[in-house]
């Protein structure tokens, strides 16, 4: 591993290429394909990728499976295994540095955020090692004094786990550690674009030395190597995070199998802002929920409803922040928006400005250094004066660019938050606390926030309704996709037992 010590080692290196993880070995694709993985702020190689293919899923099933039915990880004492967890997160928390620059370097995300956002990783594995030993309890159910029923957790089997670009390494570890914490074994397909944390996360796993084959990574695109681990019929779960669309095919293509998914989709969530908002407060969480991590986040602000009462105090204040937000160098401490994931990401989110256009928003673009005309940066936008039954009010952008709208009273501001197809995520700003519960109530999505930026307790359940998702993970709340609930009906009477055929 590359060691990450001081400021002046960050500059955009290559780095070595990668391989598959199989069975506890690093290694190259069976057809020898490769991926080249390119830098976000320089469009240059970073290295190459073993391209797992269906074959190679075969080879992860079969080792994972092996390590499920025959190794000793379902069966090891409980304390074993989460020692093994808990050693993960120590090296996790050894290689912060590291994972955070890889992370930027692929990304093109800010690597202040991203120093904050794998800061929790670790943390992912320590909660589930916690949440099991005190939280992954049966039920206990007397009946008179017949019988004692009973309920008891058991691992499904083979993980499989899908994951995006866009906050790769505490999302595969989000997955990862209540996975494997519960006694399942793992595949990890992450996202073609983001492998390098992908590996280091291999790396760590292979250096706390759980058993061979109770984790593996393949890497590979979506429509090969995830379908065919979706489609495998020793895989019995699959946990996705990804674009809504993929999720509806993922469930399609898993349905002959009968596997049970969890589904984390996209977004397209409003924030309100009432006129009795604490207006610097609430103006702060507007820029930072969409502009943060690049507007490359399902839960981001991508719909602003401001009470029209302040529209133009509100907008011209936003206008401002939009100004002089720090474009730059993912690697530089002091950058705000970073590069977007790739070319063709960057051509999706620009031409949503220009659709912004085209259906009447006036636009508001702060200006991208010329220094930074290698990469796939979008300037922060605001379209203004949007209306919500607009494309780039419907569909989920996934960059910096949000649209703007107002609203006259609470009633017009929640039917307005909910003409929609996503429910992930929804902020409420006013000082009013009553009627911030109420739309809180009333806003159709899994999440809400009221006078608060999107701040995650790992205890809570973490999921979207309608488009957004199926299921919730987190807490206590995993454990219903990651386990197996099973009853056990134990007669304690000496009663008669019903008969057939007794003569
Ligand atoms: P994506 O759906 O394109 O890809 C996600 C993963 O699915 C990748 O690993 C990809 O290779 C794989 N994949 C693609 N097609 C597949 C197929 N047919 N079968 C199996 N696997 C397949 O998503 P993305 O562009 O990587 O990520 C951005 C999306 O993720 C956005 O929509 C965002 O809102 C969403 N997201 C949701 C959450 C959440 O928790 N709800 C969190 C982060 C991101």
């Amino acid at each position: 591993m590359t060691s990450v010590k001081d400021q002046k080692a960050l500059t955009h290196t290559k780095q070595k290429d990668i391989l598959l993880y199989i069975n506890n070995e690093f290694v190259p694709s069976v057809s020898g394909a490769t991926i080249k993985n390119i830098n976000p702020f320089t469009n240059e190689q970073i290295n190459e990728v073993a391209e797992g293919r269906a074959e190679d899923i075969n080879k992860a099933v079969a080792a994972a499976r092996e390590a499920f039915d025959n190794g000793p990880w379902r069966t090891m004492k409980l304390e074993e295994r989460l020692a093994c967890i808990y050693r993960i997160a120590d090296l996790i928390d050894e290689h912060l540095p590291e994972i955070a620059y890889l992370e930027s370097l692929d990304t093109g995300l800010p690597i202040a955020q991203t120093r904050a956002m794998v800061s929790r990783s670790a943390e992912n594995f320590r909660f589930y090692a916690q949440m099991v030993k005190t939280r992954l309890v049966g039920d206990a159910y007397q009946v008179d004094e017949e019988f004692i029923n009973y309920t008891i957790h058991k691992p499904v089997g083979v993980a499989g786990l899908i994951t995006p670009w866009n906050a790769p390494f505490m999302l595969e570890t989000w997955k990862v550690a209540p996975a494997l914490a519960t006694g399942n074994t793992v595949i990890l397909k992450p996202a073609e674009s983001s492998p390098l944390t992908a590996n280091l996360l291999a790396e760590i796993i292979h250096k706390a030395e759980l058993p061979k084959g109770v984790f593996n990574v393949v890497h590979g695109y979506g429509e090969t190597a995830g379908d065919a681990l979706v489609r495998h019929e020793d895989v019995q779960l699959i946990s996705f995070t990804g674009e809504t669309t993929t999720g509806s095919t993922i469930i399609k293509n898993s349905a002959d199998t009968l596997k049970s998914c969890s589904m984390e989709l996209g977004g397209k969530s409003p924030i309100i802002v009432f006129e009795d908002a604490d207006f610097d407060r609430a103006l702060d969480a507007v820029v930072w929920g969409i502009f943060s991590f690049n507007g490359e986040r399902c839960t981001a602000n991508s719909r602003l409803f401001v009470q029209e009462t302040i529209k133009d105090e509100f907008v011209d204040a936003l206008k401002e922040r939009v100004k002089n937000i720090r474009i730059g160098d993912p690697l530089d401490p002091e950058t705000e928006v970073g590069a977007l994931i790739d070319k063709g990401h960057w051509n999706k989110v620009k031409s949503y400005v220009e659709i912004g256009k085209e259906e009447g928003c006036e636009i508001f673009s702060a200006e991208i250094p010329e220094e930074f005309s290698k990469g796939n940066f979008v300037a922060p936008t605001l379209l203004l004066n949007a209306d919500n039954s607009m494309r780039v009010a419907q569909e989920e952008i996934f960059g910096p660019v949000m649209a703007v709208m107002t609203f006259k009273d609470e009633e017009e501001a929640i039917k307005l938050a909910n003409d929609i197809n996503y429910g992930l995520a929804g902020y409420v700003w006013t000082n009013d606390i009553k009627k911030g519960h109420r739309v809180a109530h009333a806003v159709e999505a899994g999440m809400l926030w009221v006078n608060s930026q999107n701040v995650r307790d790992l205890r809570t359940p973490f999921g979207g309704s309608k488009s957004s998702g199926i299921g919730r993970e987190g807490g206590h709340y995993g454990f219903d996709f990651y386990t197996e609930q099973k009853i056990v009906h134990v007669s304690i009477a000496e009663h008669r037992i019903q008969q057939f055929g007794k003569k």
